[in-house]
């Protein structure tokens, strides 16, 4: 076990690196942060802020001498990078756990593995491969990049072979995946952590509507039948388990409207749609995290009220610093904002929280307030 007063070390300076550090320092842990950004939204929360490439030696170096145990928030870390530094200081999530999670050909592969069911999917290398990949998937469909896609940004979506070349062309002809574009009911996800011990305990099924690609609202609980949450609570497990996964992580599903439960992808980190753990929740994902690194046993998972959380992006700040007077000013709405410079479109800001003992309420509420907001 590593006890608070221990450094952590944390790859990568996001909004998820910085509610981690705030987690950790509120345990009592000392925490390093490792991103480029010298203005990185962790790194200002952090007890040091090594601003350097995430595969530079000297920076790794600091953290191996510095840290008792690394993790990370960003799926894209160089494998190479946790390799080296696991030579020296325990790295939960381990390297080959990120490597599955980096590339979704090989990602979808591994689920297929697990036994559950994906969307009809083909890997598309070259642009020969388009017209049979194109034939298998069906139509509509839609073409991804393999690698570091993320908020929608790297997908096509496509309803012929020709649209999909072009895709191909326009996405840089970089390895991709053509996936079956499927008519959903709705969007679910589960957050869990996993101990070196083995042991799992998976935090309430989020309920997820997007706009664009990007996470707009996550409803908790999610409106599913309890059947459907045990089998999503059991697949995300098998993952964890398939994956050797140590540390926390998140699965996204998809729910067609036949029915079917489909495993989208997995975060190799805490996710956008955990969030309302840190208000509603005994113990937020992040100081889940916090425990499942340092060996510490879990803290409960029990949600203290339905809530509804909405995220907050960059398009709001287009005239300037929104007005969060309607938001302050209810009484069980929950402001949170990453402390970001710079607002672009489509830019993850902030999110928000609105609890109430009625889900409609919250939902109507967290409505309210976010179409007041410019
Ligand atoms: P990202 O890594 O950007 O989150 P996803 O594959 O999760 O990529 O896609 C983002 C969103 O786009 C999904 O949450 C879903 O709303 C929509 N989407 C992605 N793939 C499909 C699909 N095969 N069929 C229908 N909608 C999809
Ligand atoms: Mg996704």
């Amino acid at each position: 076990m590593i006890l608070p007063g221990h450094t952590l070390g944390m790859l990568g300076g996001g909004q998820l690196g910085r509610m981690f550090t705030v987690a950790a320092r509120t345990l009592g842990y000392r925490v390093m942060v490792l991103d480029p950004d010298s203005g990185s939204p962790a790194g200002r929360m952090a007890d040091d802020h090594v601003h350097a490439a995430y595969g530079d030696g000297w920076a790794l170096d600091q953290l191996a001498q510095r840290c008792a145990a690394i993790t990370t928030e960003f799926e894209n870390i160089p494998a190479d990078t946790l390799r080296h530094l696991a030579d020296r200081v325990p790295v939960r999530p381990g390297a080959a756990a990120l490597e599955h999670t980096q590339n979704r050909a090989r990602e979808k592969h591994m689920i297929r593995r697990a036994g559950l069911d994906t969307a009809p999917f083909e890997v598309v290398a070259s642009a020969d491969q388009v017209e049979a990949a194109f034939q298998s998937v069906g139509d509509p469909a839609i073409l991804k990049r393999a690698a570091l896609g993320y908020d929608g940004k790297g997908q096509v979506s496509v309803d012929s072979a020709e649209a999909c070349r072009r895709a191909f062309e326009r996405l840089g002809r970089v390895p991709c995946v053509l996936e079956r574009k499927l008519d959903l009911a709705v969007e679910i996800s589960v957050v869990l952590s996993r101990g070196s011990d083995g042991v799992c305990l998976c935090y309430p099924v989020a309920e997820n509507i997007h706009r664009g690609g990007i996470l707009h609202m996550s409803i908790v609980p999610a409106r599913v039948p309890d059947a459907t949450v045990r089998e999503a609570c059991d697949a995300a497990i098998a993952l964890a388990v398939a994956l050797d996964y140590v540390g926390l992580m998140a699965v996204e599903f998809f729910i067609t409207t036949e029915g079917q439960l489909l495993v989208n992808e997995v975060a190799p980190r805490p996710h956008n749609s955990g969030h309302f753990t840190l208000d509603a929740c005994i113990t937020s994902q992040f100081e889940q995290q916090v425990r499942a690194l340092c060996g510490l046993p879990f803290g409960d998972t029990h949600l203290l009220s339905p809530v509804v959380m909405v995220n907050l992006l960059g398009d709001l700040w287009t005239d300037g610093e929104p007005d969060w007077g309607m938001l302050l000013s209810h009484p069980r709405a929950k402001l949170h904002l990453y402390g970001k410079e710079e607002a672009r479109p489509g830019r993850k800001m902030g999110h928000f929280c609105v609890l109430d003992t009625h889900q409609d309420q919250a939902i109507a509420d967290a409505e309210r307030l976010f179409d007041a907001l410019p």
